[in-house]
């Protein structure tokens, strides 16, 4: 089991009045929904800081809407273009790492962490070093740190709230006081695109055929993760971090219409299932609004309406990421930073045509049978080891042109 869990943090305070929020990747799937909260209800919120990568038009158009106190744009060559768009604003403008850095360190009540990949890790331990109550879309940090970055949670006195659907379910059905009752925790898990196709024709699938989900509409990145099922990977470790139970007691299981979106079981024979409409403003309203509840305009279930939900077992040779991940979470140390480093590399050229779909879980076997790095100390070790995964993946890459 884990050192710290979110069973070691602490618990709300100061209900009831405006909420002081920042947005870290604000211009993204996750941040745009965030966005779109904040903006039906302006009067219960301050936004103190929104950050982007390169999208400068989308960062200066939601900090003027929302009035933000300061935008900051990560690549500091569009420093220029983010003061301009921002002119006469009232609104600050920032630039580079640094910058994202300390936007995350102001002060507020309230922040998501939604930057896509291990680029997350530095802002979103920027923010829980203040003690910030955290909203953690952002798995590649745990998948990455687990254990140093919920080390720094318990050792700030930060309070994180899970964003990922199936691990906000399992936040709001888990009894965090009895956890020797807890059989096991079941992640749900849609099957992405792909979930019926034969292997031989998954080699054939372009990038905009693996982008296209199903159920949810979700950036680049998450959406070919959730193709190859490394995103549920990626979550089996990021649950292993939050909650307190052991590798064993994690299971995937297939529902392809995402309504039950993961369950807890306990000794009693009882199951608790948190479900609802495939919306992400659902479980991000829930991390807003902790301990309370807020509307959202997310669309109602209706069950007699759907009829019926199907579930089946995972296809893990179909899926070979499922058992790649199992394995570096066994595994651990350093080998959860070289999962996701190669599939960052291996999902952002399949991205760029330059490798087939199967090659991703290929790849990242390739470079977790590559590499024998020893267990990160600190969070330097984890940069380094991140960099090295990257390299010996980008080498396969190049290779297999
Ligand atoms: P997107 O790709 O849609 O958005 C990513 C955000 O991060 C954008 O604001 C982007 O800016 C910014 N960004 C990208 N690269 C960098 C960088 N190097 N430095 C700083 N900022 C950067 O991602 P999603 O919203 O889909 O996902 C965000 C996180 O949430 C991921 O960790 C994902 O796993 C998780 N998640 C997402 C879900 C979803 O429904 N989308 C569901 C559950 C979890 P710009 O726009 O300028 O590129």
């Amino acid at each position: 089991m884990p050192l710290a869990t979110l069973a070691d943090m602490p618990g709300p305070e100061r209900a009831g009045r405006v909420k002081r929020v920042s947005i870290l990747g604000s211009t993204g799937s996750i941040g745009c929904n965030t966005v779109d909260l904040l903006q039906r209800n302006p009067q219960a919120y301050e936004v103190v800081a929104l950050t982007a990568n390169r999208d400068v038009a989308a960062l200066a158009r939601q900090a003027r809407s929302l009035q933000a106190e300061v935008a900051v744009i990560a690549d500091d060559s569009l420093y220029p273009a983010l003061k301009e768009a921002l002119a006469g604003s009232g609104v600050e403008a920032a630039a580079g790492k640094g910058a994202l850095d300390e936007a995350a360190a102001r002060p507020c009540d309230w922040l998501m962490a939604a930057i896509i990949g291990y680029a997350g890790l530095g802002p979103t331990l920027a923010a829980i070093r203040q003690g910030h109550v955290v909203a953690l879309a952002n798995k590649e940090s745990l998948v990455c740190a687990g254990d140093l970055f919920m080390n720094e949670a318990r050792h700030h006195g930060a309070r994180l709230l899970p964003v990922d659907s199936e691990h906000n379910a399992i936040y709001q059905v888990l009894d965090f006081d009895r956890p020797e009752r807890i059989e096991r925790i079941t992640l749900t898990a849609s099957g992405g695109p792909f979930r019926t196709l034969r292997r031989e024709a998954m080699a054939r699938v372009t990038p905009e055929q693996a982008v296209a989900h199903p159920n949810w509409r979700m950036g680049a990145k998450i959406s070919v993760d959730s193709a190859t099922m490394m995103n549920k990977g990626l979550e089996v470790i990021e649950a292993y971090h939050l909650f307190p139970v052991e590798v064993e007691q994690l299971d995937i299981l297939v529902h392809p219409q995402s309504v039950i979106h993961s369950m807890v079981s306990y000794v009693d024979g009882s199951v608790l299932a948190q479900l609802g409409s495939p919306d992400m403003r659902t479980p991000i309203a829930y991390t807003l609004a902790w301990p309370d509840r807020i509307d959202t305009p997310a669309e109602r279930l209706d069950l007699a309406r759907l009829g019926q939900l199907t579930f089946e077992a995972p296809d893990e040779e179909r899926f070979p990421a499922l058992a790649l991940a199992r394995r570096a979470l066994r595994e651990g140390g350093s080998v959860p930073v070289v999962l996701n480093a190669a599939n960052e590399e291996a999902v952002a050229a399949f991205l760029a045509g330059s490798i087939g779909f199967l090659n991703i879980a290929e790849i990242v076997a390739r470079s977790l049978d590559a590499f024998s790095p020893g267990a990160p100390d600190s969070l330097e070790d984890v940069a380094e080891i991140d960099r090295q995964a990257r390299r010996v993946a980008q080498d396969f890459i190049a290779a297999g042109k």
